[in-house]
């Protein structure tokens, strides 16, 4: 694995708002914590989410992009980017992979967190097909297309942006996560950054709790010990 040291950027890739939040938050936090620049890339506007149906897809849009920059400045993340997909009908295109190619290329990150690919058979709830889509896309833009010049040439030519090689993935919401990260100091950090997503959580009622009690099992089954809360992930080298 990368060692602390060697992790100057993240950026992180999602499919909605509110999915970095659930998924990598709190690692977010300490990452920022340390100095460690952290930019999220959100894939679509999340306009078919929420349980609010007083909004239109246009409005719903607005409103959890405003949520998403609520939820990142809850956890020291002010650069947050958007590619305005529709939500619930994302594919790993050619063209979503260019697009995030694109952003490793801006963002030049040591280290990438994206969705898992795969779908999870012990837990379905992270395996939405955005996710799995993005998250493909995303392995795919990290290897072979933002390392390669010859991978969408215009992003060369046309943007001046040149090849960068991101050194380690970490997948969110897989079945067989091999790292766990203790964020028992960024627990409330987490939960303020998921509760920014009014439309999605507030009816929802013992959010709170059930956030925190999910994220202790975590930190039970990485062996941290109990009152601890941890995330977990599956780390791909790509160096
Ligand atoms: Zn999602």
């Amino acid at each position: 694995m990368l060692p602390d040291s060697e992790i100057d950027r993240v950026l992180v890739v999602t499919a909605h708002p509110d999915d970095a939040d659930f998924g990598s938050a709190g690692s977010v936090a300490l990452f920022v914590d340390r100095g460690v620049e952290v930019t999220y890339l959100v894939v679509t506007d999340g306009d078919a989410g929420g349980n609010e149906r007083t909004l239109d897809n246009a409005g719903m849009a607005e409103l959890r992009r405003a949520e998403q920059l609520a939820a990142a400045k809850a956890v020291g993340v002010t650069d947050v980017r958007f590619l305005g997909y529709p939500d619930g009908r994302v594919e790993p295109s050619l063209e979503l992979r260019r697009d995030i190619a694109r952003v490793i290329r801006q963002v030049r990150p040591d280290l990438v967190i994206a969705q898992h690919p795969e779908r999870n058979y012990r837990f379905i709830a992270p395996s939405h097909p955005d996710h799995r889509a993005v998250g493909g896309a995303t392995l795919d833009a990290v290897y072979p297309d933002a390392r390669n010049p010859y991978a969408f040439p215009e992003l060369l030519q046309r943007e001046g942006l040149e090849a960068w090689t991101v050194r380690e993935v970490w997948l969110t919401g897989g079945s067989t996560p091999d790292h766990y990260v203790d964020i028992t100091d960024a627990v409330d950090r987490k939960l303020a950054a998921l509760q920014a997503h009014v439309s999605q959580v507030a009816h929802v009622e013992g959010f709170a709790e059930f956030v925190k009690s999910r994220f202790a099992a975590w930190a039970e089954e990485a062996g941290f010990g109990e009152g601890r809360y941890a995330e977990g992930f599956q780390v791909v080298s790509t160096a």
